[in-house]
């Protein structure tokens, strides 16, 4: 018997160095000999680097319940004559982007409420099992809780309506069925606004508390996984992946552009929103929306020391805050917020930026203008449905996807990572149901 052709371990390689891959390669280096390949000179440099670092563990409305598109047209062309904000720009550019009408298709196609509700059960169980796993990571590589800003920090969503409690019965009668989530309103809601530190935010009258919300600093805890994943044999290789090289169905090797060929067994597509152009050379359509994203980073914000929640401020340009603890007696704020569908267009529009900075300085009553505020935005991955897109090509047997994230990544990194290694491991039990991110529902 050839003991040693049995015995042989499996070669991975993972393509993309964000918080997806990183992660994917954390899990899968516990079964396979693994290679991450990045094409940026560090690892989270892109999508996953200033993120807002908030793990909503009980969200589940998918973004075809929430997000209408007459509306934001609307607001867009409003946006455009009279240069007011909007929370979200739609630009005729973004029909140019690769499987844009694919990507359309599908969105009304899962606006259905049986639709909803279908996915609101993936998230349910998608957030079920984020807890365990970044407890489990975070003992197992012995990381450091405080340097990666890892803490239980209740979420909170602000809101003014008109009728917030037919919103609220709205809202129980629909998502409830799938998951009890805590209502605020009338003085139950007064005491947590005049316990939250946050400023001007008298006339918000409905509420949601999702108590179990967990905090993160995406970029540091991709900087310590690579180190980490270093030491247990992981290689990690700073280049682009430009070719893939197939025969009968199956991808035998990649071609980089340092000009090296890199074989292995089995392909994992990680690459945010750079897998829809490297899908596109193998022919699959992957339906991907880029969505741009901005955010600002203020260290040692006075404010930030009593702010009590992570919370998400419905406003003309909404911002999700997130407290950050940087050292034991220093405290920072960061606030990412607007979505901008203008294309694979990575470039910081100003006017936009101050948008987020007005809306920043209203909650907080703080300076965000000073230079010690870093400012950054990011493209996301947006699937049509809101749910990832994990599991085996149906045309190439060994090429496997790990993307469409969308406006949570840090979030779902790590069920995603290790539903995956549980399909390549052929395991018999899931950390969540697969079905729900399976690349077969958008026919890949
Ligand atoms: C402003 C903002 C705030 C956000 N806030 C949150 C939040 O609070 N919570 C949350 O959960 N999510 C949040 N998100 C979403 C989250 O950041 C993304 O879903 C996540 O970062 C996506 O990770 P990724 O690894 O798929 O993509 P990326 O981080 O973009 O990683 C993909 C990597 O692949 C590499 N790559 C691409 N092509 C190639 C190639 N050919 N060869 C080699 N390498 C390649 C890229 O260089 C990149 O590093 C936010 C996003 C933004 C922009």
């Amino acid at each position: 018997m050839k003991l040693s052709k049995i015995c042989r371990m499996q070669h991975v390689a993972v393509i993309g160095g964000g918080i997806i891959g990183l992660t994917s390669a954390y899990e899968l280096s516990k079964h396979f000999k693994v290679t991450l390949i990045e094409k940026e000179k560090d690892v989270c440099l892109g999508t996953s680097y200033q993120n807002g670092g908030c793990i909503n563990v009980e969200y589940i409305a998918p973004v075809n319940s929430y997000l209408s598109f007459p509306s934001v047209l609307k607001s867009s062309l409003l946006s455009l004559v009279s240069n007011s904000s909007s929370n979200t720009f739609f630009h005729p550019k973004a029909i140019l982007e690769p499987n844009f009408l694919l990507w359309l298709k599908h969105f009304f196609s899962n606006t259905s409420r049986e639709r909803i509700l279908y996915h609101s059960e993936g998230m349910k169980q998608m957030g079920a099992a984020i807890q365990p796993l970044m407890e489990e990571i975070f003992d197992e590589l012995e990381l450091d809780r405080l340097q990666h800003n890892f803490k239980y920090t209740p979420g909170l969503r602000l809101h003014i309506n008109p009728d917030p409690k037919a919103e609220i019965s709205r809202n129980k009668e629909l998502f409830d069925q799938i998951l009890e989530k805590t209502y605020l309103s009338g003085t139950e809601l007064e005491k947590v606004k005049n316990n939250s530190g946050i400023k001007n935010i008298d006339n918000y009258n409905l509420g949601y508390l999702e108590p179990r919300d967990i905090t993160v600093n995406t970029r540091s805890l991709g900087l310590s996984l690579k180190e980490k994943l270093t030491e247990r044999g992981v290689t990690i290789l700073q280049d682009e992946v430009l070719k893939y090289e197939m025969k009968d169905a199956k991808i035998n090797a990649i071609s980089l552009k340092s000009g090296n060929m890199l074989q292995a067994d089995l392909f994992v597509v990680a690459a945010g929103y750079g897998s829809n152009s490297m899908m596109k050379q193998l022919g699959i359509k992957l339906p991907l929306m880029p969505i741009k994203a901005y955010s600002l980073h203020k260290s040692k914000s006075k404010i930030a020391e009593n702010w009590k929640y992570t919370v998400n401020i419905d406003s003309k340009v909404s911002g999700l805050f997130t407290p950050y603890k940087e050292n034991k007696d220093s405290f920072g704020l960061r606030v990412t917020g607007i979505r901008d569908m203008n294309g694979n267009d990575p470039t910081m529009n100003k006017i936009r930026l101050n948008h987020l900075i007005q809306v920043a300085q209203h909650f907080t009553g703080e300076d965000w203008k000073s230079d010690q505020v870093e400012t950054w935005c990011g493209i996301m991955p947006l699937s049509p449905d809101d749910f990832p897109i994990i599991g085996k090509t149906e045309k190439y047997s060994n090429l496997f996807l790990n993307c469409g994230h969308g406006f949570r990544g840090t979030a779902w990194s790590l069920p995603s990572a290790r539903l995956l290694s549980q399909i390549l491991i052929s395991s018999e039990t899931f950390c969540f149901q697969p079905e729900f991110a399976s690349p077969q529902r958008f026919g890949i």
